[in-house]
């Protein structure tokens, strides 16, 4: 099946009387006629079903479709992209060890990682997604178990050379974790360019209607987790009935043993109502990919041709620094572009605040338009001259084009700007 195809038919298959949509199974628990049974259960936890701290049915069709749609071998969902992204690393990193990621990433993976993941003794060693392969390979030290980077970077708009990073990653005998948010499987097929986890805020295009935290974790099943850096993953764990995840699960070791471990321990898992509604928007994800693109290359087009615009970031524009990268690995940019308005933060607030149709929010990738003014919200503790040392001009705006009339978002540009 195609992409289209997959987004409405894969993960459920009702048979002969049955309902033509994934019913939302609301339950906490699943009965069985025996205490016998429920043991039994136990013994192999992927065959039935135990509880709903980490799966449902519901869940479970749509971890399936969006595992069909990366083309991976099976996918988890999580209760917020945040959760997502810990648990990705979690399931490779224990303290004492580390992992390297590029630094054009989504602000809250930084802290997650600078911050967080630090305390519990995992160390995130940063570098530039632009660096070359030596400068990159020098970062690994011998405790280093993972590479993470972003598809296209929130708020950035960098492109990552998959290809680069997965060759460097496999070099080390480590997999490469892609966080693919912006793209979307529609866009970009990390696993194609030899990524070997994939990773997604689903709050974003996924959802696409602004309704429902989430995020997934996806494993392509490729990585060899037997190369004698993963003991974790083929000797016994003693808290699963002695089980060696490679052994018995072979290609879903990955995913088997973050559910099976930190799912289980930590319950950051969607209820069914939540997955019935994250199948609602991935149904029509091809379809509003295509949309969203289209208008955000029109209204990026716009603002190049605007006097009060210094600069526009959108890898759609030939004129892009990440044009080429993102004509090798994107089949679209996705709706997000970020402008430099002229006059600073003061204009841009004035051009904000004078917006009419794009509502002002701390959401993006929305079905909406929406706008984010980083210099205000996200990092507005920094002053002008640390936010120029942060790399986030204080004149700049995150606008995320939705599926409006592309004209109707121009119209409301215009008259705001005209207001300067
Ligand atoms: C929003 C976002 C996240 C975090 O996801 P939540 O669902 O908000 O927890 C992670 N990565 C990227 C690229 C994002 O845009």
């Amino acid at each position: 099946m195609r992409d289209k195809t997959k987004c409405l038919h894969s993960g459920y298959s009702p048979k002969n009387g049955e309902p033509r949509v994934i019913p939302i199974y609301q339950s906490t628990t699943y009965v069985y006629d025996s205490t016998d049974e429920v043991g039994q259960v136990f013994d192999d936890p992927t065959k039935s079903l135990i509880y709903s701290r980490f799966e449902n049915p519901t869940v479970m069709a749509v971890e399936e479709k969006i595992a069909d749609l990366e083309g991976g071998v099976a996918a988890m969902c999580t209760s917020s992209g945040q959760a997502a992204s810990m648990f990705s690393i979690m399931n490779l990193c224990h303290a004492g060890d580390s992992f390297i990621s590029t630094s054009q990433i989504y602000g809250g993976t930084v802290n997650l990682f600078a911050v967080t993941l630090k305390k519990l003794g995992i160390e995130c060693i940063f570098v530039d997604a632009d660096a070359d392969e030596q400068t990159i390979s020098a970062a690994f030290k011998s405790n280093t178990k993972a590479v993470f980077g972003e598809t296209l970077a929130n708020p950035a708009l960098t492109v990552l050379d998959i290809e680069k990073f997965a060759k460097i990653a496999h070099a080390h005998g480590v997999p490469l974790i892609i966080d693919n948010t912006f793209a979307t499987p529609i866009f970009c097929k990390p696993f194609e360019f030899g990524a070997d986890i994939v990773v997604h805020s689903t709050s974003k295009y996924m959802d696409g209607h602004a309704v429902q935290v989430g995020g997934v974790i996806v494993d392509s099943g490729r990585f060899d987790w037997t190369n004698g850096n993963f003991p974790e993953f083929t000797e016994p764990d003693e808290s699963y009935h002695g089980i060696s995840y490679t052994e018995t699960y072979g290609k879903a070791a990955y995913i088997v043993k973050a559910r099976m471990q930190l799912m289980r321990d930590f319950g950051a898992y969607p209820s069914g109502n939540s997955g019935f509604l994250l199948n609602l928007g991935l149904e029509t994800l091809a379809i509003r990919m295509k949309a969203y693109c289209e208008n955000a290359l029109k209204v990026a087009q716009f603002f190049k041709s605007c006097d009060m615009i210094d600069e526009v970031r959108y890898p759609g524009l030939e004129s892009d620094k990440y044009y080429d990268l993102a004509q090798k690995y994107l089949k679209g940019c996705s709706g997000v572009i970020s402008i430099v308005i002229k006059g600073g933060k003061k204009n841009a607030v004035k051009f904000m605040d004078g917006l009419k149709l794009a509502s002002n929010e701390v959401h993006v990738a929305d079905i909406r338009t929406c706008v984010l003014h980083p210099a205000s919200a996200t990092h507005r503790q920094l002053t002008d001259e640390q936010l120029v040392a942060a790399g986030i001009n204080p004149g700049l705006i995150r606008f995320s084009v939705g599926l409006e009339d592309v004209d109707d978002i121009i119209d409301d540009i215009k008259q705001s700007l005209n207001n300067l």
